[in-house]
């Protein structure tokens, strides 16, 4: 599938020093040496591709933060924008329009001018894992901005993490231990100051062609998220 990837953010020299980290990790993020090889590797087989970091998308005054793992090598590396151009944003963005997060059309294409109301999506883990499967290391390095994008976002209520290692980075950057919060999808679990981090199996392909997760149950979390943030 073709498409033209989204714009780059610039490298900002305060992101790489750790204190003050911004929202956004700059598309050449060097911290991390094993995903920046694999970077360059996938830059040189596809030179089209956005192949950086993947910036956060949605609103600024989200209420709803939605929390993936990281970029697909095909979907969100080649295209610039979460989720956007493999099965998982499918399922992602149509349940986002279905509940009023989102507006447009979805066309696996960050030029597709769909728009998120109310919402952002952010991943765990802002550069694309060999495997889809960062090191605790990665994990615990990308966790500043991570933590960035949490203190960006004045209006936040309820966060949604689509599996454990995107749970368990909330977490962290929250200061909370996992013990006191065992990840289980469709659990609702009570944050301080009246947030609340809600679980459910990640959206994607082989979860839901094994089965483990249905499009019913992921619909289900996205009915108690909605009342919820209506009721606020
Ligand atoms: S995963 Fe995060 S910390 Fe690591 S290189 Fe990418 S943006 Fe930087």
């Amino acid at each position: 599938m073709k498409c033209t990837p989204a714009r780059r953010p610039a490298a900002d020299p305060a992101g790489i020093s750790g204190a003050g980290a911004p929202a956004e990790a700059p598309a050449e993020c060097p911290l991390c040496p094993r995903l920046v090889a694999y970077r360059a590797a996938n830059a040189k087989a596809e030179p089209s591709w956005f192949n950086g970091a993947v910036p956060s998308f949605g609103d600024q005054n989200a209420r709803l933060l939605v929390v993936g793992l990281a970029p697909g090598r095909s979907g969100a590396n080649r295209t610039g924008r979460p989720f956007t151009g493999d099965y998982a944003g499918e399922l992602l963005y149509q349940t986002l329009l279905e509940f009023g997060f989102a507006q447009g059309v979805y066309k696996a294409d960050p030029h597709d001018g769909l728009e998120l109301r109310d919402a952002m999506i952010t991943n765990a883990v802002r550069c694309a894992p060999p495997e889809n499967k960062p090191t605790p290391a990665e994990i615990a390095t990308c966790r500043m901005y991570f933590s960035a994008r949490l203190s960006a976002l004045p209006h936040l209520t309820v966060l949604l993490a689509l599996g454990r290692i995107a749970h368990d980075q909330t977490l962290a950057a929250l200061g909370l231990k996992k013990a006191h919060y065992p990840f289980a999808h469709g659990a609702r679990h009570h944050l301080e100051g009246g947030r609340a981090l809600y679980d459910s199996f990640h959206c994607s392909r082989y979860n839901t062609n094994t089965g483990r997760l249905t499009a019913d149950m992921f619909r289900s979390v996205f009915v108690a998220i909605r009342r919820e943030i209506d009721a606020g």
